[in-house]
């Protein structure tokens, strides 16, 4: 089989990796329908390695040149262990975090901050190819009626709803959302079911903030022309937001963050680019702000798609295009390049 492999940065190849090796106990083959290319995954094109590992990946041995793609649907094609609810022929989705399953924090369900944690598509090969093997603890049947491209977009909506969850929102709380790309989008759409009352978003790609309106942003800024802060104070009877989300990474933000919410509200960082910045303490202690951190999603893909199965969830905004796995690299060039006005191409492998 065909599969899109990460060899260094800059350097993804189609390359011929055999026909998948039967499932060892423990573990299932799937046959995949839809990847998704995930911001991380062209953080490691453009700039990795970053979560991949050069040397052998303590949990999973596995070591570059590594099949990328964590956001998948499929069908089991094999299983090497029985599996409650799921059989050959089942259409699943994949929770990729992977476990060891033994650690304090995987025997205390938080499984997503393992102490040896890492993912399927960067510490295990992923779902950019015809096949991918998985762990069976990370299959989510697909309900009946959501269709397997949707269900691909479970993994990115379950990163908003994680970082929405983490925040604890209650119904009317205004929430100021900084970002609108996939996660950004996600947590406006979880923001809502969570019963905000304004949902504020800054964003400077037009095609963007357009997005974020069109999915019910009460306000949506360009930072570089709106004093962001000031508007969403004045907008929220000069109290701030009560939460807020920061889905970029990026250190100015994460600033703007911590000294945007209201006293006593919640920060909430779900972005990763690898900067570190100062925090303003005179801005936290005084205040009595929390800063949470989210990452990923820990059993929020089920609640994904059972939103998505009771209508409640529509995902298909996330959805800008569906190219071959063939056009994987061209793919990457494309989003890497800013070209198109992306959120979330999926790739579909060729079946022979
Ligand atoms: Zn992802
Ligand atoms: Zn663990």
């Amino acid at each position: 089989m065909q599969a899109l492999r990460w060899h260094a940065k800059g350097k993804l190849c189609l390359d011929d990796v055999g026909a998948p090796a039967a499932p060892e106990p423990g573990q299932a083959v799937i046959a995949v329908s839809f990847c998704g290319i995930c911001g991380t995954d062209l953080h490691e094109f453009v700039h990795g390695p970053n979560l991949i590992r050069t040397g052998a990946h303590p949990l999973t041995g596995v070591k570059p040149p590594i099949t990328l793609g964590h956001e998948m649907s499929g069908t089991v094609v094999a299983l090497g262990s029985p599996v409650p609810g799921v059989e050959v022929g089942t259409r699943v989705a994949v929770d990729p975090c992977l476990r060891c399953g033994v650690c304090r924090w995987c025997l205390h369900g938080e499984y997503h901050i393992c102490a040896k944690g890492g993912s399927v598509g960067l510490a295990s090969d992923g779902g950019f190819a015809s096949h991918a093997t998985v762990p069976i603890e990370s299959l989510v049947p697909i309900p009946d009626g959501v269709s397997d491209q949707l269900a691909a977009l479970a993994e990115p909506l379950a990163v908003g709803l994680h970082a929405i969850r983490r925040a604890t929102v209650q119904p009317g709380d205004n929430v100021l959302l900084l970002g609108a790309g996939p996660i950004g989008v996600a947590a406006l759409l979880a923001a809502k079911l969570a019963g905000a009352a304004g949902i504020y978003v800054s964003e400077p790609v037009p095609a963007r903030a357009r997005t974020a309106a069109e999915l019910g942003a009460t306000e949506v800024y360009d930072p570089a022309t709106t004093d962001v802060r000031r508007e969403v104070f004045l907008r929220t009877g000069r109290v701030g937001p009560d939460v807020v989300v920061e889905a970029t990474g990026r250190p100015e933000l994460v600033q703007l963050a911590v000294t945007t919410v209201r006293r006593g509200g919640r920060a909430v960082l779900c972005g990763i680019s690898g900067a570190e910045t100062a925090l303003p303490i005179t801005q936290i202690v005084p205040f009595e702000r929390t800063i949470l951190g989210s990452l990923g999603y820990n059993h929020d893909i089920p609640r994904v798609l059972d939103l998505m199965a009771t209508g409640r969830l529509d995902a298909t905004p996330l959805l800008t295009g569906v190219r071959p796995l063939s056009a994987g690299a061209d793919a990457f060039a494309e989003l890497a390049a800013g070209r198109g006005n992306h959120l979330k191409i999926l790739l579909e492998p060729e079946r022979s």
